[in-house]
């Protein structure tokens, strides 16, 4: 058995300081079993916690670690830039070159504005989308999560199309007025909804990748459909690419599906493991953006200059041939292996993937809406994620969360991997 007793020692220590002991909930372990890993270092694909076990990690910081832990060409940059100084409140050159890399190399963006976490990311998204349509409504889809935005922790409420409920205390109701929540994939009630209040709508915000709750793969045609309504009745198409971009291709989700949506926001990998965010659009919508435009929004350590080295040592590295296809192929070399065996043991499970992101779905179908999870095959994921620390493999600990597999996880070890999650769903199963 693996010991946990540093890291349970240190939750007990950190719920006398944190709330639940943790700076984020879903840290807290609550939906699987024992104390959360204290880690204390990572290299590569491994992470070591406090105890001194080593884990082959699946959740790479929730995604910013496509290219692994402490990746050398970004701890060198890093370190040169922070040899300099940490935070001047000025631009600064490098900012620009992240700028210009992004702009360079991705046909869906123009302008950007920096920012420090995806959640500031669409909550500025959100309100360049008001102050440029004049507009208070939006509409989010179940099953997306775009950040701690209040106008957006909000669930569907009863009925078709009526105003959701919020998922926070602390949320004023007139704020959930403004937000509508539709299912996913259901272009026939986006049509209705549209035809009715199009003309009061800002913005239609969805993840194009739905990677948040479980991996809840569209359609392009409903994205399409999407992209229609909002150009018919003259509301924005954000994309909340915080997760997808960078991910699927250096031009994210965009151009996966080949949609070109009026406003993209980025985290996650874009900070190269710093926090970084961003929102991005047209020249003319950007143009809005103070100081140029009415619509405010500002941030002390906003293009922060360590922030831009790791994001620029990041990017930079994916834009070497070939990156993406190499990781695409790993990962669904490793997806097979663990598929495979669960249809020999005729398992009811399937994994949903894109790209280097995948999900363990229990249910042999595929799932493209919130309401499809069956909230009871949570409890085989409990199983899998206990038994896989045991036997060193981490996993994000909730079902509802994908798995990411990153430039630094060799072929062995994701033989290793797919092994030991065979293993272990013989257990689930057994
Ligand atoms: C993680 C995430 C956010 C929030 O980003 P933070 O940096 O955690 O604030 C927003 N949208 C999507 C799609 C995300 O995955």
């Amino acid at each position: 058995m693996r010991s946990r007793e540093k890291s349970k020692a240190l939750f007990e220590e950190a719920k006398q300081y944190f709330p639940g002991g943790v700076n984020s909930p879903v840290r807290a372990f609550k939906s699987v079993s024992g104390p959360p890993l204290f880690i204390k270092e990572g290299n590569g694909c491994k992470i070591t916690d406090e105890d001194g076990n080593e884990y082959l990690d699946f959740c790479c910081s929730w995604g910013p670690l496509i290219l692994g832990h402490n990746n050398a060409k970004i701890r060198e940059f890093v370190v040169e830039t922070i040899s300099k100084g940490t935070s001047f409140g000025t631009p600064t050159k490098l900012g620009n070159e992240l700028g210009k890399l992004m702009i360079e190399n991705n046909r869906f963006v123009e302008m950007i504005r920096f920012v420090s976490s995806g959640t500031e990311a669409v909550m500025s998204a959100i309100r360049l989308a008001r102050g440029y349509t004049g507009r208070n409504k939006i509409i989010k889809f179940e099953g997306c999560y775009h950040g701690h935005v209040d106008s957006l922790l909000v669930k569907a409420g009863s009925g078709l199309a009526t105003f959701g409920e919020s998922t926070s205390a602390g949320i004023p109701k007139s704020f959930v007025e403004e937000t509508i929540v539709l299912p996913l994939a259901d272009s026939d009630l986006l049509n209705k909804t549209m035809d009715k209040i199009g003309d009061q709508v800002a913005a239609i915000i969805i993840e194009p990748i739905p990677a948040n709750n479980g991996l809840l793969l569209q359609d392009k045609s409903f994205l399409e459909c999407l992209r229609l309504k909002c150009h018919k009745h003259g509301a924005l198409l954000i994309f909340d690419e915080v997760i997808s971009g960078f991910r699927t291709g250096f031009e994210g989700a965009s151009a996966y599906y080949n949609i070109k949506p009026d406003i993209i926001t980025y985290g996650k990998i874009i900070g190269g493991g710093m926090p970084v965010g961003a929102y991005c659009a047209s020249k003319e919508i950007m143009s809005k953006v103070a100081p140029l435009g009415p619509v405010y929004q500002a941030g002390t350590l906003s293009a922060n200059p360590v922030a831009m080295a790791a994001g620029y040592a990041t990017l930079k590295q994916l834009l070497e041939k070939d990156f993406y296809p190499k990781l695409e192929a790993k990962t669904q070399g490793f997806i097979k292996k663990i598929q495979d065996h669960a249809d020999a043991k005729k398992y009811e499970m399937h994994i949903q993937s894109i790209g280097s992101i995948f999900w363990i779905a229990f249910t042999r179908d595929r799932i493209k809406a919130a309401s499809e999870i069956d909230p009871k095959s949570m409890d085989k994921f409990k199983v899998l994620h206990h038994e896989l620390l045991q036997r060193g493999v981490y996993l994000g600990p909730s079902g509802y969360e994908v798995g990411f597999v990153s430039a630094a996880h060799t072929e062995k070890d994701l033989d290793e991997g797919a092994s030991l999650i065979n293993e272990c769903m013989d257990i689930v199963f057994g």
